[in-house]
């Protein structure tokens, strides 16, 4: 249960410091997905909308931690991909001085979302689409900022910093917070479940969602992203975590491994289920060589959904290395 107002409502939000809390959005269960609420003096940011059907849950936090809606200034969404932007439509409705802050090369697409209500289609099915998402709302033009690469914004008595960050999406920008010295980073730092948090720390899992999969801009975003010295990532799945330098490392070689076998099953018959299979087992390697015990079946559902995303994504990244 976590209707608005219940206590289980309140237990799913944590602070993680500087003004900063991360609120899960209960998105397929718990610990998979979050947004952030970024309070500074009088001002409020959302990091991510989440999806449609968990925009009621945000909007009652916000009363229940006594916070006006009309101190929200900012919604900001790290990409376009539905887990973070598809409730950005409803949500903005609801909080009137707010502005829409997005990548460039996804403004256009939240203020007419028809294509990606086709390329989510594409990817899960219609029905899936409409049963996960709910409502994805357009969002007027003259609400929304497209920020450009290096571009700041003022929060409080602070500001925060746009950095161009393709690697996972092209339409991605990741969100630096010189107060706290971190960066929300959408998917561009991969993900990171705590249900896999071992002795040796949190886990990491390359995230290669179709279809801008891009290595190499990926590791030049990390050069960048890491030049900035961050002490913490805000992961949209799922968190804080504060062991950037070793995770990032573990990203780096996470995407040398998948392209690796992507490239060795390029021209495998039945590739989609050999891909599937191999970073299925790349995965379950990993994770035990991490120290996680976790039975087989649990760790399953944690992986699967992801799995079979980051299949889906190498497979269309080799369709695009083959035309070009
Ligand atoms: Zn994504």
């Amino acid at each position: 249960m976590n209707e608005p107002g219940t206590l289980a409502s309140r237990l799913s939000v944590t602070d993680v410091g500087h003004g900063i809390r991360c609120i899960d959005t209960l998105q397929e269960r718990p610990k998979m997905a979050c947004c952030y609420l970024i309070e500074r003096g009088a001002d409020l940011a959302f990091i991510e909308a989440g999806t449609a059907p968990g925009v009621p849950r945000l909007l009652a936090l916000l009363d229940e931690l006594g916070l006006a809606r009309e101190r929200v200034r900012y919604v900001i969404v790290t990409h376009v991909h539905l887990d973070h932007a598809g409730g950005a439509g409803l949500l903005m409705r609801e909080l009137p001085n707010a502005k829409l802050v997005v990548h460039p090369r996804g403004a256009r697409h939240l203020i007419d979302p028809s294509k990606l209500i086709a390329g989510a289609s594409a990817v899960y099915g219609p029905e899936a689409v409409r049963r996960m998402y709910g409502e994805i709302a357009p969002l007027p033009e003259a609400r929304v900022i497209a920020a450009a690469d290096g571009q700041r914004l003022p929060l409080g008595d602070g500001e925060l910093e746009f950095v161009d960050s393709p690697g996972h999406a092209r339409h991605h920008f990741c969100v630096w917070d010189a107060a706290s010295r971190g960066f929300f980073t959408g998917d561009t730092f991969g993900l990171s479940y705590r249900e896999l948090d071992t002795a040796a720390g949190p886990f990491m899992l390359v995230t290669t969602t179709p279809v801008q999969f891009d290595p190499d801009a990926w590791r030049q975003t990390l050069d960048r992203l890491m030049s900035y010295a961050p002490r913490h990532m805000y992961l949209t799945h799922y968190g804080r975590v504060d062991e950037v330098a070793r995770m990032a490392e573990d990203l780096r070689r996470g995407i040398a491994r998948y392209e690796l076998i992507a490239t060795e099953l390029a021209g495998a018959q039945d590739r989609r289920a050999q891909l599937l299979r191999a970073i299925s087992a790349d995965a379950v390697s990993a994770v035990r060589a991490h120290g996680c015990t976790l039975p087989d079946a649990e760790l399953q559902a944690v992986l699967a959904t992801d799995l079979e995303l980051n299949a889906q994504g190498l497979g269309v990244w080799l369709d695009q290395c083959a035309a070009h």
